[in-house]
C-alpha cells in the first residue's frame, strides 16, 4: 500500500520573512531567476558582482526547480508557463493576503519558523503572519544582537553584557521558540573555548581592523559569544538552531562542514541543537553527528527543494540512520512564498516515495511509515520547541 501524505500539516522549520509591498514591487518577469539557489543567494549574499546579474538569470531555464516551478505553478493558476508571470503579478498585486495565504493552504502548511536575522531589516512577523494567514515562530538570530551590542559598548565585558540582555529579552518573548547562529559565515564551526584575555585581545583586533570580520581578528570573541548563547539557551530551554554547511558564497567555506561542530557538540550534549541545512552539500557528516549526539537534531533545507532529483536520496539517507524523531522538515525560502509551497508539495511526494519503498522493502509498515511522514513533516518540530 503506498504511503499517503496528502492530508498531513506541514511546519516549515527554516524559513526567511517577507513583506506584501516588497513582493508586489520585484520585478514579474525576475520571478523565476530568485527562486533559484543562485539568484536567491545572488540577491542575499555579500560580496556578489551585479555585473554577473546577466548570466545567473541566463541559468534558469535550464534549472530544474525554475523549471519544475513554472509548470507546476502555471497549472495552479490555471494558465500556461508563457502567461506564468503576468498572471502570478496579477494575482499577487489584486491581493497580496489572498493569494499567498491560499498558496499556504493549498500545501498543507500550517505553520513556519522564521528567522529573523535575514532580511535586515527585520520583517515584522505580526504583519508577516496576516499575509500567510498560519502561525509564525520566531527563531532569534544572535548575529545581529551582537552587532546592536557591540556598537553600544567599548569593551569586550560591555559588549558581553550587553548581548547577555539582548538574549534575555528574546528569550522573554512568547513568540520567540529558538536561538540561531550563522557563525559558519563569520568565523567558522569549530568553536573554541578561549580564555578571558583571549577574548579581550581578540575584541582589541576586532577594534583596531576597523570591525572586519576574520579568523585571525575576531574569531576568540564569536566563540566565546556563542558559548555564552548556549548557556543562556539552556537556562531558558530554547533549541539552538546552528547553519551548518556551506551557502552563500560568503561562508567560511574552510569551516563550514558539520564535523567542525563535533567539540561544541560534545561541550553541550544536553543541549537540543539543530543543524540547519544538515551539513549541505556534507550530508553524511551531518548523519554520523545526529546519528551519535543524541540531542543533535536535522533540518533538511536546500537538499529540499532545490537537490530535486537528489531529494531520495537524501531522504533515504537520513531516515535509514537518524532516529527519526529528530529529522526536520525545512526550506531554506529566503526570497518568494512560492519556494515554501512547492517545496512542502516536493518534499512530501518525495517523502511518500521514499516511505513507500521502505514499506515495500518490509523495513517498516504503512501506518509506520505514515507516522514517521508526519513526524518529519510537523510533528517533530513542534515537540522540539515545546509547541505540542
Ligand atoms: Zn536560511
Amino acid at each position: 500500500m503506498k504511503v499517503n501524505l496528502s492530508q498531513a500539516p506541514i511546519i516549515d522549520a527554516h524559513s526567511h520573512g517577507f513583506r506584501a509591498e516588497n513582493l508586489v514591487s520585484a520585478s514579474p518577469e525576475g520571478f523565476l531567476d530568485r527562486i533559484t539557489v543562485m539568484g536567491m543567494c545572488f540577491g542575499s549574499a555579500t560580496g556578489v558582482d551585479p555585473a554577473l546579474a546577466g548570466a545567473v538569470s541566463a541559468m534558469t531555464d535550464h534549472t530544474l526547480m525554475a523549471m519544475l516551478t513554472r509548470r507546476r505553478l502555471a497549472e495552479y493558476l490555471d494558465c500556461s508557463p508563457a502567461e506564468l508571470f503576468q498572471a502570478r503579478h496579477a494575482a499577487l498585486e489584486a491581493d497580496p493576503q489572498a493569494y499567498v495565504a491560499k498558496l499556504m493552504h493549498d500545501a498543507n502548511l500550517s505553520a513556519l519558523f522564521v528567522d529573523d536575522g535575514y532580511p535586515l531589516p527585520k520583517v515584522d512577523q505580526l504583519e508577516m503572519q496576516k499575509l500567510v494567514g498560519i502561525t509564525i515562530h520566531r527563531v532569534a538570530r544572535i548575529e545581529p544582537m551582537i552587532e546592536v551590542a557591540r556598537q553600544q559598548t567599548h569593551s569586550a565585558a560591555d559588549l558581553e553584557e550587553a548581548f547577555r540582555t539582548e538574549l534575555e529579552t528574546a528569550a522573554q518573548d512568547p513568540r520567540c521558540v529558538a536561538f540561531k547562529s550563522i557563525i559558519a559565515y563569520r568565523t567558522g564551526l569549530d568553536i573554541g573555548t578561549p580564555d578571558r584575555e583571549e577574548v579581550n585581545a581578540s575584541y582589541q583586533r576586532w577594534q583596531a581592523a576597523g570591525w572586519r570580520e576574520g579568523r585571525d581578528i575576531s574569531k576568540p570573541l564569536r566563540d566565546h559569544l556563542l558559548n555564552v548563547t548556549f548557556e543562556i539557551a539552556q537556562k531558558y530551554e530554547r533549541p539552538i538552531h546552528i547553519h551548518s554547511g556551506a551557502g552563500d558564497t560568503d561562508v567560511v567555506l574552510s569551516h563550514a562542514r558539520p564535523t567542525n561542530l563535533g567539540p561544541l557538540l560534545t561541550r553541550f550534549a544536553s543541549q537540543p541543537t539543530v543543524l540547519i541545512h544538515s551539513g549541505f552539500p556534507w550530508l553524511s557528516e551531518a548523519v554520523y553527528l545526529a546519528s551519535l549526539y543524541p540531542l543533535a537534531y536535522l533540518e533538511l533545507s536546500l537538499y529540499l527543494p532545490w537537490g530535486m532529483l537528489d531529494m531520495d536520496r537524501v531522504l533515504t539517507q537520513v531516515i535509514g540512520a537518524v532516529p527519526t524523531n529528530k529529522i526536520l522538515y525545512g526550506s531554506d525560502e529566503a526570497s518568494e512564498p512560492e519556494i515554501l509551497w512547492i517545496s512542502a508539495k516536493e518534499a512530501c511526494s518525495a517523502l511518500e516515495r521514499v516511505l513507500s519503498s521502505a514499506v515495500e522493502r518490509d523495513f517498516m509498515t504503512t501506518p509506520e511509515a505514515e507516522q514517521i511522514g508526519q513526524a518529519i513533516l510537523a510533528r517533530n518540530v513542534l515537540r522540539l520547541h515545546g509547541l505540542d
